[in-house]
């Protein structure tokens, strides 16, 4: 007899389409399935009962870990009252309101004015790219349209922000990126400074590959910049110092918008309120998600500066409502959801939080990791982590590709009931845990994670 758990994994097998899943691997059982059953705090069960612990949070979105009865509540009482009601042409709602206030006052930088609302992070950054075409055809500059992005970026997965992102398994064999779209140097100092180079040479070169672009392109035919402030899963790349303060002089000479990109950073994920805070970033806009509603449910923001905010206004003059929203854009239950997420971040004080045990965390992982033969590089800020790993940490030699050797380490963990997740196009494996944990928690993550590099391993001897 199959038990039910096992008759379910044939129908996913049959029916079920899985974002960024080999298919006929999935079809043929090659692939492992699990179902995911419950949750509370960071730990995640499957259709087995085998327990694990989440140290990637979902996607780094569940801040405040898992099955809080306080965001039960709120969701039920919300869609009790009103579930649904759109946003278009002057309609509102509370919680809707409610959010843009607090969203601007208390958690976003200085300068900004206005949230506008979408389902994922995709969307925010599609509606970005939107914006800032809007603004220079407000302003009569037509031929301002191109977008530029760093290589190794994530942005989405959209046409538009599968194009922005830059690594190429993105692109291949759907026809991107679009040919508005450009990229510069990403800020990999590990892999991508030229040997012997210090940190603020390399800021140098990427500002010079950045400037070039320009020149060759243009600055009149660009229309905005696309950063996160620390790269997610490009591989988890903390700029090197000095990098922003940089970048953002030129885009200001050059009079090109600032996209900064916080699905990943924002609230707490650095141990700051956003990574623009925690940089010292001064956005034209920001796309805000993942850890706005810790993934109770799906909700996004493009939060928008007076700066762009006054020439929309303007262009509502000259031609009429702008024409973009979403059947959601403001869903009152998913805003409901983020208030009573914001009111358990604030009460908990888990930006703080997160500054203290993600100091910890870093440090936990350069003791255990810096002279392990596996690891060419531990990085990471606050509660966002990565091991780089190297086939030759003295001669930064990679493994091949097709050992897959982070994969191995992700499973390897999973095996031990750890959940960390392969990063990127090199061997990374990252870590983002819910903000909740503590430091226990975080020794109990660097503990099982040396056990799976030891048993990834024999599998890992090439030289
Ligand atoms: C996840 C992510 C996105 C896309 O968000 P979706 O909700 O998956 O569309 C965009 N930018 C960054 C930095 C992300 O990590």
């Amino acid at each position: 007899m199959r038990t039910q758990g096992e008759l379910t994994l044939e129908t996913d097998r049959r029916h079920l389409m899985h974002p960024g899943t080999h298919a006929s691997d999935h079809a043929s059982g090659q692939l492992d399935v699990r179902l995911m059953t419950r949750a509370t705090g960071i730990r995640i069960e499957d259709h087995a009962g085998r327990s694990y612990i989440d140290a990637f949070a979902g996607l780094y979105c569940v801040n405040i870990g898992y099955g809080r009865e306080e965001m039960a509540d709120a969701i039920a009482a919300q869609t009790r009252q009103l579930s649904f009601y759109h946003t278009y042409a002057g309609f509102s709602n509370d919680p809707a309101v409610e959010l843009s206030r607090r969203l601007i006052e208390e958690w976003a930088p200085p300068g900004m004015k206005k949230v506008f609302y979408g389902m994922s992070g995709s969307d925010a950054n599609e509606t970005q790219i939107k914006l800032a075409w809007y603004y220079n055809n407000v302003l009569g500059r037509p031929r301002k349209k191109k977008i530029i992005a760093r290589q190794r970026s994530y942005h989405g997965s959209g046409i538009a922000t599968g194009s922005l992102t830059g690594q190429p398994k993105f692109h291949a064999g759907f026809d991107l990126p679009m040919q508005q779209v450009l990229h510069t140097a990403s800020p990999d100092f590990y892999r991508d400074a030229r040997p012997g180079a210090s940190e603020a040479e390399f800021v140098a070169d990427c500002v010079e590959h950045l400037e070039q672009l320009i020149a060759r392109e243009g600055a009149g035919t660009i229309a905005a910049f696309f950063g996160e402030p620390v790269m997610g899963s490009g591989g988890i790349v903390p700029p090197p110092a000095g990098y922003w303060p940089a970048i953002q002089a030129v885009l200001k000479r050059h009079d090109i918008l600032f996209a900064v990109d916080e699905v990943v950073c924002g609230f707490g994920r650095l141990g700051s309120r956003t990574g623009s805070e925690h940089y010292g970033l001064e956005p034209d806009l920001m796309s805000v998600a993942k850890g706005l509603t810790s993934g109770y449910l799906p909700l996004s923001g493009v939060i928008v500066s007076e700066r762009v905010w006054d020439v929309i206004e303007r262009g509502s003059r000259e031609q009429g409502a702008m024409n973009h929203g979403w059947t959601y854009s403001g869903h009152p239950v998913c805003a409901a959801a983020a208030l009573t997420n914001l009111d358990i971040i604030e009460r908990e004080q888990l930006v703080r939080h997160a500054a203290d045990v993600g100091a910890y965390f870093q440090t936990r992982l350069h003791e255990e990791f810096d002279a392990h033969p596996l690891v060419g590089n531990v990085r990471g800020v606050g509660m966002l982590a990565a091991l780089e790993l190297m086939a030759d940490k003295t001669e930064r030699r990679p493994f091949p590709a097709a050992l897959k050797a982070s994969q191995r380490v992700a499973q390897a963990a999973l095996a031990r009931g750890l959940i960390v997740r392969a990063l990127g196009t090199n061997d990374i494996v990252g870590f983002a845990p819910p903000l909740v944990a503590t430091r226990a928690d975080i020794d109990e993550i660097v503990a099982i994670t040396r056990h799976a590099l030891h048993d990834a391993g024999d599998g890992l001897s090439v030289s």
